[in-house]
């Protein structure tokens, strides 16, 4: 089986914790992604709300260098996992046998009114950019609140895809989802909402309505089901409740729906779910929801692998 995940705090945590990438004791951790064919996991550098922007600008520079440092390493061990910028990148990594870590950042906080710091978080390899995160800063608001984005915000949702930075709208509020996918329809470029279940299953300022996901799917981007209790279920959330959020955005639009788990980035994960190794029992059940193998495929690998090789780091 292969995975491709489009969201997990692992990067913070390692650096929080001063652990190692191979061995790390979180949900994911490069001995964990091993247990599966391939994979292709994006790890993203947040940004606290309760830091400054130049501190977490300054935490993001580190964490970039934790990043390229962890991988050097595994790669001196014998692990098979490279960074990509492009899609071309990662079809190379496929044909040498090769898995695929993706840099994002969540969280533009640490941009801070300057346009620049968008070009260096380019230059150092991030192509996933999650637009916010919580509360207010340079960008706009947030899923909590319904601020739009600010004008630096749209500059640097428009800059994202002049420089070839997929723009996240999850965390978003529902005015700036509308922005953005208004000015990716203007540009013609996708954007993603990479850890974001359905409002229609569940009811939450974090989650997508079904016009936002159809419109998100419609424009190329994907969005990608997340293992957040608060997020699938009111209350004691299992892997039913996982199911039930895939198999909703599959009957709008099976092309969109991904994983984007936030392993390492949630507290509590739901009943059944221990981490990362615990992907193939959802497998299974999607099995047992009357899924074939090559839709399940397509849901755990091909519809997110498929928009990263079309688009990471295109122009
Ligand atoms: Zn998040």
């Amino acid at each position: 089986m292969k995975i491709c995940d489009l969201h997990c705090d692992t990067l913070f945590e390692i650096r929080k914790k001063q652990e190692g990438l191979v061995d790390h004791s979180g949900h994911i951790s490069l001995d964990k992604l091993d247990s599966y064919d391939s994979f292709i996991q994006v790890m993203a550098m947040w940004s606290e709300n309760k830091l400054t922007c130049d501190a977490n600008y300054d935490a993001f520079l580190d964490a970039s260098d934790i990043l390229k440092r962890e991988l050097a390493d595994a790669e001196s061990k014998g692990y098979k996992v490279r960074l990509a910028k492009s899609g071309e990148d990662i079809l190379k990594n496929e044909k040498d046998g090769c898995s695929t870590v993706v840099f994002a950042v969540e969280g533009a906080k640490l941009l801070d009114n300057r346009i620049a710091r968008l070009e260096m978080l380019y230059s150092l390899g991030v192509r996933i950019l999650t637009l916010v995160w919580a509360g207010e800063c340079p960008m706009g608001g947030a899923h909590d609140n319904d601020i739009g984005f600010t004008e630096f915000g749209l500059e640097v949702v428009k800059r994202c895809f002049e420089l070839g930075i997929i723009p996240d709208v999850s965390h978003s509020n529902e005015r700036q989802i509308s922005q953005v996918l208004e000015l990716a329809s203007a540009y013609s470029k996708p954007v993603i909402a990479s850890h974001s279940n359905s409002k229609s299953v569940h009811k939450h300022s974090r989650n997508l309505t079904d016009e936002h996901y159809k419109e998100i799917v419609r424009l190329g981007g994907v969005a990608g089901v997340s293992m957040a209790c608060e997020h699938l279920a009111e209350k004691n959330a299992d892997i039913s409740d996982i199911v039930r959020h895939i198999m909703h955005y599959r009957e709008i639009d099976p092309k969109g729906v991904c994983l984007g788990c936030d392993f390492d980035g949630v507290t509590n994960l739901p009943r059944g779910v221990k981490d990362v190794t615990s992907l193939r029992i959802l497998a299974s059940e999607l099995a047992k929801s009357g899924l074939d193998s090559r839709e399940i495929q397509n849901i755990m690998y091909n519809n997110a692998r498929e928009l990263l090789i079309k688009h990471l780091g295109k122009r």
